[in-house]
């Protein structure tokens, strides 16, 4: 699977164009919270063909652009089932950084994904494992070789449970499930740079509870 990694919008979110080499098929990973995404998509050459959307959760910067997306790439598109109760919060989520020129409509979901759920692009099979804490309903998505996790871990640190909907009480059940994923996995996720399930952990200081087990 190739990998572009698209860096968007005022929170410097990541999303990701991923293409199967053997069919050319694409998947669009997270939006942004603007149109930035859409445009800079529209603009390849050649132009990507992309089939669906993959949703890690419902934060406005990594679902709020939607709609964009929606308009320019007529797909499907996936969310974690749990996280309907944040996402139907977008037309409110600016004002939680208060910032009411950020509140977002909501997108069009056509699937709701559950823990264990399967997803073919072309001829790479996704996987989706349910990761929650940061929100209610947050997940990753992975092949053999890769995983796109959202806000759920961070080179060095993990996503913020403070937020409403957010349950730090969630978090080390869903990062020891994360961990039992291959550590080979590179880890691709919503801000900050790469890395790999081994190296966090070995490093991440969130993971800690799992070195001393
Ligand atoms: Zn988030």
């Amino acid at each position: 699977m190739e990998i572009t990694q698209f860096t968007v919008g005022v929170f410097r979110v990541n999303t990701y164009l991923l293409r199967d080499e053997a069919t050319g098929k694409c998947a669009i990973v997270d939006t942004g919270e603007s149109d930035e995404l859409a445009t800079r998509l529209q603009s390849l050459d050649p132009p990507p063909d992309i089939q669906m959307i993959l949703l890690t959760h419902g934060h406005l910067d990594h679902a709020g652009g939607l709609p964009y997306l929606q308009a320019a790439f007529d797909v499907p598109t996936y969310l974690p089932r749990l996280e309907k109760p944040l996402f139907d919060t977008l037309p409110q989520q600016g004002d939680w950084f208060n910032n009411p020129a950020m509140n977002c409509e909501c997108g069009r979901i056509d699937h709701w994904l559950d823990d264990g759920d399967h997803i073919q692009l072309g001829d790479t099979a996704l996987r989706f494992i349910s990761t929650p804490s940061h929100t209610p309903g947050q997940g990753c998505y992975y092949d053999e070789q890769d995983v796109f996790v959202g806000d759920t871990i961070f080179a060095g640190s993990v996503g913020r449970t403070d937020l409403p909907l957010g349950n730090p009480d969630l978090m080390e059940n869903s990062l020891r499930k994360l961990m039992t994923l291959p550590h080979a996995l590179r880890v691709h996720s919503g801000h900050g740079r790469i890395t790999t399930l081994g190296d966090e952990l070995e490093n991440n200081s969130y993971l800690q509870f799992l070195r001393e087990g």
